[in-house]
């Protein structure tokens, strides 16, 4: 259902193309604190709700990670399975035609599930500016999602929130669902820093070692067998990574993973949410109410969106990172400091809620 409220959505945007029979929908939710900016997505089966849903949770991710961008999201609703390479340029291309007119003052775009570099090319070339999207090849100025910013990001969250609770994360125990983009990169960075990654899981089951896992040989492994439980340690399930006996527990993969039947079992001090939705707030709740430091997805997870401000700033790599070290570890230090009765997630929404009304009262949307 459409939930309209003082701070959107703006646009709704439905666009269907007669000659590819390109069917999309563009939701602008916010955009007092600059063009709304969030992926475009394309699935057989996405909706107008859905998208005007991610929409909104982009406002706060933005706001939270102090971006000067609101929020917003598109669906193609297209099977790209079932789709040539040609179809799919044709939609992309026919999807940019049909917004043309508000990017990339109300919009910008990036990529999210079955779009890539390769669309993103596509989608600036058929606007006419590289200013269209987010996400492009770095031929064109695009910074890779394979440099590893939100694995990064997680790993920054982390070591600050161990800091605000008076530790130290040198040898310290983690354990990690997923060895993906976010997973490898978080694990990388932890064990840098002197953390002791003791579990990692993938599709393939969990592997275990109380002595500890070592990035390098996981990658190696990874690459040569394709999948990490052919490393040396005890092989588990893929659920039982979230009940294991570690410091931080870092669900990295699939949404819901920690839920009302597992919630009992977590033995986490810390639970940085990489992966999006990890766990639904009342069972985050239930996690904060035992003491449990939650660090909620849209905070922890935001080194993407960060890096994505960088490109359309046109910085590289290297002060990418610094951004990202940056942002991440002021917003997770204002986020524990506010925080009451240990709610992770209402400070942060509280301040993120602060700042997209803040900017619209300065543009004279609100009354003070
Ligand atoms: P990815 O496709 O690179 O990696 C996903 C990993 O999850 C793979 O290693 C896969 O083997 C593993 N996996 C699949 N099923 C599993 C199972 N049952 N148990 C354990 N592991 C399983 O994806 P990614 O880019 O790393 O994204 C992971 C999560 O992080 C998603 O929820 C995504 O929405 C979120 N996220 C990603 C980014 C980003 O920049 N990549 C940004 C924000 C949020």
């Amino acid at each position: 259902m459409r939930k309209e409220d003082e701070f959107g959505f703006e646009k709704v945007i439905e666009v269907y193309d007669q000659k590819t029979g390109m069917q999309g929908v563009c939701v602008i939710h916010n955009t007092a604190r600059g063009p709304g900016k969030g992926g475009i997505r394309m699935e057989p089966d996405v909706t107008v709700e859905e998208v005007m849903g991610l929409a909104r949770a982009m406002t706060w991710k933005n706001a939270m990670a102090d971006l000067p961008f609101g929020g917003a999201k598109s669906g193609i609703k297209a099977d790209p399975k079932k789709m040539t390479p040609e179809q799919k340029e044709a939609h992309m291309r026919a999807f940019a035609r049909k917004i043309r007119e508000v990017i990339p003052g109300e919009y910008i775009a990036g990529p999210d599930m079955n779009t890539t570099e390769k669309e993103m090319s596509q989608f600036a070339d058929e606007v006419g500016t590289p200013k269209a999207c987010t996400g492009k090849p770095s031929s064109e100025g695009g910074l890779p999602h394979e440099l590893g910013s939100t694995g990064f990001g997680v790993a920054i969250c982390t070591r600050v929130a161990v800091k605000h609770m008076g530790k130290d994360l040198h040898g310290m125990t983690v354990a990690i669902e997923g060895f993906g983009n976010v997973g490898t990169f978080a694990m990388k960075f932890l064990e840098q820093w002197g953390a002791k990654v003791v579990a990692v899981s993938d599709s393939k089951g969990t592997i275990y070692s109380k002595d500890g896992l070592k990035y390098a040989d996981l990658m190696k492994i990874k690459s040569e067998k394709g999948t990490v439980t052919a490393a040396k340690g005890e092989k588990l399930d893929a659920a039982k990574l979230f009940e294991l006996p570690v410091d931080i527990l870092i669900p990295g993969a699939r949404p819901d993973v920690i839920n009302k039947g597992n919630v009992a079992n977590v033995k986490a001090k810390i639970l940085s949410e990489a992966a999006n939705l990890p766990a639904k707030y009342d069972v985050e709740q239930v996690l904060m109410k035992k003491g449990v430091v939650v660090l909620p997805d849209f905070v922890a997870n935001a080194g993407g969106v960060i890096s994505s401000y960088c490109e359309t700033m046109g910085w590289k790599a290297d002060a990418m990172f610094k951004v990202v070290e940056e942002k991440i570890s002021a917003n997770t230090k204002i986020m524990l400091e506010r925080t009451k009765d240990n709610d992770t997630r209402k400070a942060a929404m509280d301040i993120a809620k602060e700042r997209v009304r803040d900017a619209m009262v300065m543009r004279g949307w609100l009354a003070k």
